[in-house]
């Protein structure tokens, strides 16, 4: 018996025949049962959110902020069952940038989230005019979530919702419903009855969400594609939108930057999560002078990264979540194959593997326009583009409907601002790639998406913006 199963249990509370066994993505081996829920579900939770949500709101931030904390402790105290759940259903190891990394975060945010001060603003004040700008709470926030990074993306919806006066119910991915149950039972712990629920179930769900008229706000992070959907489905009723939505991120190496140095930050720009993260390096271009230096130091340290079973304390890189997922990777690298370009490490899966586990993958001398560098691999398996003016890095960089972050290399951090100035993406990170931080805000422009989460910016767009004149 694991240790999270009595966490499990207690989430799930199954219904026979209502329920979906749930694989591990690194063995095939069962991890859970999750009930299977449908629209009607969902109609009982919006009602036990727009029941509890009033007295909610009328607490304030300082005590809302107090039960936020409570349930970062509450995480706390569960966070090694939380993180072996997680492993096993997502398939993340338990070391390095992954699963209790992720449940670290999701505390961490919860803090970060309540000690956030925001402060209504006096806009004007001339002896004439006297306007002060206020956020009030929206109502019933719907939260819908991807299978990456389950936890921690769900703890970026849920708590600025709720430390803005708001409910929320939360939709996570069919791939990952675990994970998000258990994380919100942990959660409920010291939370009012009906203020946060989780309601498992596919797109139909999710539409019912964006379409919901007691639903305020639906904030959606997953493929650009389901993010267009949702703006069709919630115009009629006016709905306001958080969309962070696929990334397909550039970096730019220039030509003064230290192979050597920047080898590891690069690799887990790339390949943090397997890759299978929306601000991961997806396109890595690289100066002509050190492109083979570059290409030589970042397959040195990728071939020593253990990739496995994500419960083994040696791993650090694990399989691919689901078969749809290790299906586009193994397409990609295989056009990429096709075109002559040069596989410097790995492209060659196991092909009777239990697991959907792609090996660490580098590729160089590969064309622009290959479906490798132009699609969202979102897995293990990084291009190398050559370059040799910083012009045409730039316009290649910039030449995707994509914008979600890029970075750029150098040992000049004046030159890289200069570069990154002109890069269409919503964050720039110069000599690493991918970080976040609850105080900075984080959100994409172009096709990934619109609107800004973390930090101040972040809990205003979980509240109505309301000016009081006069
Ligand atoms: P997805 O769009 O397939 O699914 C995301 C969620 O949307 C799931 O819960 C799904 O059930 C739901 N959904 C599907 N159809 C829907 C509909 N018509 N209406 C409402 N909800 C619907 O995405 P995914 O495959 O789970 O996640 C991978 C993608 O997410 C990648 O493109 C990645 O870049 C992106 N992503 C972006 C960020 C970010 O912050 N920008 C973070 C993580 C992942």
């Amino acid at each position: 018996m694991e240790t999270y199963d009595a966490l499990l249990l207690a989430s799930t509370t199954p219904e026979p025949g209502r329920t979906r066994t749930i694989l591990d993505p690194a063995t095939g081996e069962e991890v859970g049962e999750a009930p299977v829920h449908g629209v009607e579900d969902l109609e009982r939770a919006v009602e036990a959110a727009t029941a509890a949500q009033p007295a909610w709101a009328a607490l304030g931030h300082e005590a809302r902020s107090a039960a936020l904390l409570r349930a970062a402790d509450a995480v706390d105290r569960s966070a090694e069952d939380l993180a072996r759940l997680l492993s096993r259903e997502q398939g993340k190891p338990l070391n390095g940038p992954n699963a209790r990394f992720e449940v670290g975060a999701c505390s961490g945010w919860l803090r970060a989230t309540a000690a956030t001060p925001l402060e209504p603003e006096t806009v004007v004040d001339d002896g004439q005019t006297h306007a002060e700008l206020h956020y009030r709470p929206i109502g019933v926030v719907g939260a819908i979530g991807p299978w990456n990074w389950p936890m921690m993306i769900a703890i970026w919806q849920i708590a600025p919702a709720l430390r803005m006066g708001n409910a929320v119910v939360v939709k996570p991915s069919e791939h990952t419903p675990l994970s998000v149950l258990a994380l919100v039972r942990v959660l409920n712990q010291e939370l009012p009855e009906g203020l946060l629920t989780a309601v498992c179930g596919g797109p139909e769900v999710g539409a019912r969400m964006a379409g919901h008229p007691a639903i305020g706000k639906i904030m959606f992070t997953g493929s650009t594609a389901t993010g267009k959907a949702i703006m069709k489905t919630s115009a009629d009723t006016v709905k306001r939108l958080t969309l962070e939505l696929g990334g397909n991120d550039a970096g730019i190496v220039l030509p003064d930057a230290d192979p050597k140095a920047i080898a590891g930050d690069l690799f887990w720009g790339a390949f943090i999560n397997t890759g299978q993260t929306c601000a991961a390096l997806k396109r890595l271009y690289v100066h002509d002078d050190i492109y083979e230096a570059v290409c030589e130091e970042l397959t040195a340290v990728a071939a020593t990264m253990p990739m496995g079973v994500g419960l083994d304390e040696a791993n650090v890189l694990g399989p691919l979540q689901n078969k749809q997922q290790f299906d586009i990777v193994a397409r990609l690298v295989q056009s990429a194959k096709d075109s002559g370009a040069r596989v410097l490490l790995g492209g060659n899966p196991e092909p009777d593997q239990p697991g959907y586990f792609y090996p660490t993958t580098l590729v160089a001398d590969i064309d622009n326009d290959n479906p490798l560098v132009a699609e969202e691999q979102f897995g293990p398996a990084l291009p190398i583009i050559r370059y040799s003016t910083v012009d045409e890095a730039v316009a290649k960089a910039n030449g995707l409907d994509a914008g979600l972050g890029a970075s750029v290399w150098s040992s000049n951090p004046a030159e890289a601002r200069k570069v990154a100035a002109r890069i269409q993406a919503g964050t720039v990170w110069i000599n690493s790639h991918g970080g976040v931080h609850p105080m900075v805000p984080f959100g994409g422009v172009k096709q990934s998406g619109y609107g800004l989460e973390f930090g101040v910016e972040g809990l205003k767009s979980l509240g109505v913006p309301q000016v009081i004149n006069g």
